[in-house]
């Protein structure tokens, strides 16, 4: 039974604001205020910075922030991925060290998942993490990881012990990035941007407790930040900016318009359904039958997936941990934008290939047409949300796997054994 209800909640954040709340604090000083108070993160655990809201009251809150022009807790990967994989797996110790940082802003985070040769199939990856007295020594690739440069830590996955099976030996670390060992290349997407990079680890050091969870115990941890991406959707990756004109504000819109950099060609990502009914109304094909049937079922799509955000989401809110319908909105979002993109370059015929002002709403069906592949590899490809689908929500049997038994040294792969 929880101690709040929503008239203390109401009540409780009003309070805080009215005595706290002062628009012209460098946004620095107004975050360690919010975050001394509980109200930063009023979710969380009353042991790590919060004040243990029900996640369904958590609304109100952001209500009256709102109402009186407040700015929040920071936004961005360290908020959505690393914090809830902290809350749930990392020691008090461990979680003590980071959350403060992440909720404040001031530290930035990237994901260390993927390399060349272990995708779809994590578990497979060759990042090694070896124990050097206090120190964890890490060599390895890994690939298309977003805002590796802006970043100050890590979520690394690395392989700690190569005679357990493949899910049984890799280690959940948090890395930081500042340091000789850590050697980040941008790659240029086909869309012109170059949000991810290559990240190539020589010798880069972890101090020995910066583990999250159990040593070996990595692939369980490394779930929970995947199940958080799925349902998190690319939008609440970057921030809103605050409504606000004093120095709080300000800052926050700055670091959200910093951070944004990365993403700007995300809503292009999702197709831009929200355009599609408009881009045909103005077009000169807005009376071709066949195009009007097809833009009207991206609307009709538009809001079942609405609906499907809304599920994931009320599912994180009632308290439960992300669950199938996080693969499910995954995947009617990636479905939707193929079918906008495709209405788009119909619309725009020949002009949906050309950049440049003159050409289909001013370059943007370019965008989107060479956007648009992303979403469905991003976060997991749409072939392995079918997959999690099948299995975790349908009961179908597993995958056949020939490599999971067998000590990971001895399991046939496409980079030099170790
Ligand atoms: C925009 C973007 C941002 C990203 N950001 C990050 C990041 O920050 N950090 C990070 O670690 N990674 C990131 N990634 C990488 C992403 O997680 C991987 O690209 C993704 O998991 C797929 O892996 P892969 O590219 O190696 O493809 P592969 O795994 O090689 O897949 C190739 C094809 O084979 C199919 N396939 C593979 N296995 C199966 C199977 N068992 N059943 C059916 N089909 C299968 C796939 O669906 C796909 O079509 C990002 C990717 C994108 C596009």
């Amino acid at each position: 039974m929880s101690e709040w209800d929503a008239a203390s909640v109401q009540d409780g954040a009003r309070s805080f604001l009215e005595e706290s709340w002062d628009p012209d604090l460098p946004l620095a000083e107004w975050r360690d205020r919010l975050v001394a108070s509980g109200w930063a993160v009023p979710t969380w655990p009353r042991d790590r910075l919060g004040l243990a809201v029900p996640d369904s009251l958590a609304g109100l809150v952001a209500a009256e922030f709102s109402r009186v022009g407040a700015v929040g807790a920071a936004t961005g990967a360290g908020m959505s991925l690393a914090a809830p994989t902290l809350l749930a797996h990392a020691s008090e110790e461990v979680a003590g060290r980071f959350l403060r940082r992440i909720v404040t802003g001031a530290d930035k985070w990237c994901q260390l998942f993927s390399e060349p040769g272990s995708g779809s199939d994590l578990a497979g990856l060759t990042t090694r993490a070896e124990r050097d007295g206090d120190e964890w020594v890490v060599n390895g690739q890994k690939v298309w990881t977003t805002g590796a440069r802006s970043a100050a830590k890590a979520m690394l996955l690395a392989r700690t012990d190569w005679d357990a099976p493949k899910h049984r030996g890799i280690t959940y670390f948090v890395l930081p990035m500042d340091q000789p060992g850590v050697d980040v290349r941008p790659l240029r997407q086909m869309n012109g941007y170059a949000s991810f990079n290559e990240v190539f680890l020589t010798d880069a050091r972890i101090p020995a407790g910066d583990v999250v969870g159990e040593i070996g115990g990595g692939w369980a941890v490394a779930l929970t930040t995947l199940a958080h991406e799925r349902t998190l959707g690319a939008s609440r990756l970057f921030p809103v900016p605050p409504a606000g004109s004093g120095r709080t504000a300000r800052e926050a819109a700055e670091e959200a318009a910093q951070y944004a950099q990365t993403y700007v060609w995300y809503p292009q990502r999702a197709g831009r359904p929200d355009l599609v009914l408009s881009h045909l109304a103005e077009s000169n094909r807005a009376g071709d039958a066949v195009l009007r049937q097809r833009a009207i079922d991206v609307e009709i799509r538009q809001r079942v997936a609405f609906w499907n955000v809304a599920r994931a989401r009320d599912t994180r809110a009632a308290g439960r941990q992300p669950g199938p319908e996080g693969s499910l909105a995954k995947l009617t979002g990636t479905d939707l934008a193929r079918r906008a993109s495709a209405v788009h370059a119909a619309v725009a015929g020949p002009s949906a290939v050309v950049t440049g002002s003159d050409s289909a709403l001013a370059g943007l069906v370019a965008e989107i047409v060479a956007s648009v592949p992303a979403g469905s590899i991003a976060g997991g490809t749409d072939e392995i949300q079918r997959n999690i689908l099948g299995e975790r929500a349908l009961g179908l049997p597993r995958e056949p796997s020939v490599d999971s038994d067998v000590p990971f040294r001895d399991v046939r792969r496409n980079l030099p054994k170790s």
